[in-house]
């Protein structure tokens, strides 16, 4: 992640403790977690230390009633003030951890999933949206997508994200 973002200067910190989920957040019916709540708390969490940029991973299955639909990840766009000084994201393993288990390489493709589906959270926390060109801001909600998708952002994102930093830095 240092690396996708070598041009910024970031540091990178990673904290080992973890977040409670609370029975509220879980859907027992569905059996699905609520995907923005878990984003608000994390949101919180990271808007105490002030952090630039906080990304959740999470290994239960997130809902999000914008997409209606069970996601690989969630962020909030920097429309909002507050998410433009502390942006949040989270991600889920749980659906990038399936199918394909046969395959002698899966573990890599499964850490290949996992760092792609975070670059694209993190990219809509910079305001990047969804695109169709060769990036990895492509909009994936199956895994051939995720998978077929490159690991950087192309070069009208990568001016996108220029801007934000120039802008907000
Ligand atoms: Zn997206
Ligand atoms: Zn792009």
């Amino acid at each position: 992640m240092e690396k996708a973002f070598k041009n910024y200067s970031v540091r990178i910190k990673i904290i080992d403790s973890p977040l409670s989920l609370l029975s509220s957040e879980y859907n027992r019916e569905k059996r699905y977690y609520d995907g923005p709540a878990i984003l608000e708390r994390i949101y919180t969490l990271g808007k105490r230390k002030d952090y630039f940029r906080t990304l959740g991973i999470i290994n239960k299955d997130i809902f999000s009633k914008d997409r209606n639909d069970i996601v690989f990840g969630i962020a909030r766009l920097p429309r909002n003030e507050k998410y433009k000084k502390n942006g949040v994201a989270l991600i889920s393993l749980t659906q990038l951890r399936k199918k394909e288990r046969n395959k002698p390489n899966w573990g890599e493709e499964f850490k290949k999933r996992i760092f792609k589906e975070a670059l694209h959270e993190l990219g809509h926390t910079f305001g990047l949206h969804h695109c169709k060109n060769e990036c990895v801001m492509q909009f994936s909600n199956n895994l051939k997508k995720s998978d077929e998708k490159p690991f950087t952002f192309c070069k009208q994102c990568k001016n996108k994200l220029n801007t934000f930093f120039i802008q907000n830095i």
